[in-house]
């Protein structure tokens, strides 16, 4: 009898281990005026396929047993090698019509973090991001020093010409955004219930020479805590480091026992919103509940839930 209540006990501990530690993981490519009428059917396809193929690779890697960061990091290059995001491949120009790329990454198991601003010929921003956390002593390197960190490091190294798309470059010349915040992020909880998050953007379009952002900043843009949740977010970032977004939804969580999508709600729709702010944001928490939220009429986005449910959506319903 003291036999069987032991592997009772044992098999409901490792049920509920099992559910707690539930492989999920979610993407953005931006939030915005995404509006159906506005987007022909052929870039609709586009954008779909990508983000399937984003998501698909960085669930792939999980299911095989692969970490969290590798999945971030796997499914984010997927994105910035692609012109579709404003991010890598498909960056915005600044005023002086170069582009600028911004990154950042971060580990909720021990709150390590990387990230960079400012560089102009790192083909994987969020290659670097990671090396940043990883082999320095440092969270953030910014301009020159992360494009000298990043040779030292061999991470690929292009021209700025090769982020150069005709569609970013009408943008500057028109003065205008498309009204679109392409940037792209993901968030991820591996087997062991390990959350990384991850986002990496070429900014805001005619942004000022050296304008950073918030992906980059650990705790407005991204930020993950494995007692918690991870968060990448998409928007103005302005409004997103005036109200520390990401960290503000794993505070919540923490300190005021919300759960993931009461806090997201509050910090997208009455903080960020509440002072004139537009975009959204995604994050899975510790027990792999996915959240995206956004104040925008749609957001890029696709997921695999912890029950391998897969789906990509792009407009509010
Ligand atoms: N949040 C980014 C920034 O402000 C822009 C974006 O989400 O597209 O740089």
């Amino acid at each position: 009898m003291k036999k069987y209540l032991c592997l009772l006990i044992i098999l409901l501990f490792s049920c509920n281990n099992n559910d707690e530690n539930r492989i999920a993981i979610v993407i953005h490519g931006g939030a915005g005026i995404i509006l159906k009428e506005n987007i022909s059917k052929s870039k609709e396809d586009s954008i779909i396929n990508k983000l399937d193929e984003a998501i698909s690779k960085g669930w792939k890697l999980l299911n095989e047993g692969k970490s969290s960061e590798l999945a971030v990091i796997e499914t984010i290059r997927i994105l910035e090698d692609s012109p579709l995001f404003n991010a890598g491949k498909g960056s915005v120009f600044n005023s002086e019509g170069r582009v600028e790329n911004d990154a950042s990454i971060m580990r909720g198991n021990d709150l390590n973090a990387g990230a960079s601003s400012g560089t102009s010929n790192v083909k994987n921003p969020i290659t670097l991001a990671a090396d940043v956390m990883n082999h320095s002593d440092h969270v953030f390197l910014s301009g020159k020093g992360a494009e000298k960190f990043a040779k030292d490091r061999n991470i690929e190294i292009v021209e700025n010409e090769y982020f150069h798309t005709k569609f970013r470059y009408n943008q500057l010349l028109n003065k205008k955004e498309d009204n679109k915040y392409g940037t792209v992020g993901c968030v991820a909880i591996d087997h062991n219930g390990d959350i990384v998050a991850g986002t990496s953007t070429g900014g805001m379009t005619n942004k000022k020479w050296g304008r950073i952002g918030d992906s980059p900043i650990i705790g407005a843009g991204t930020y993950a805590n494995n007692n918690t949740c991870g968060i990448s977010s998409t928007g103005s970032g302005e409004y997103f480091i005036r109200t520390v977004a990401a960290y503000q939804v794993s505070s919540l969580l923490e300190n005021h026992d919300f759960d993931l999508e009461k806090a997201m709600s509050k910090v997208v729709h009455l903080k960020i919103g509440g002072i004139g702010g537009d975009g959204g944001m995604i994050g899975i928490d510790k027990y792999s509940n996915i959240v995206m939220d956004f104040n925008t009429p749609g957001m890029y986005r696709a997921y695999v839930n912890k029950d391998g449910q897969k789906q990509i959506l792009l407009y509010k319903n």
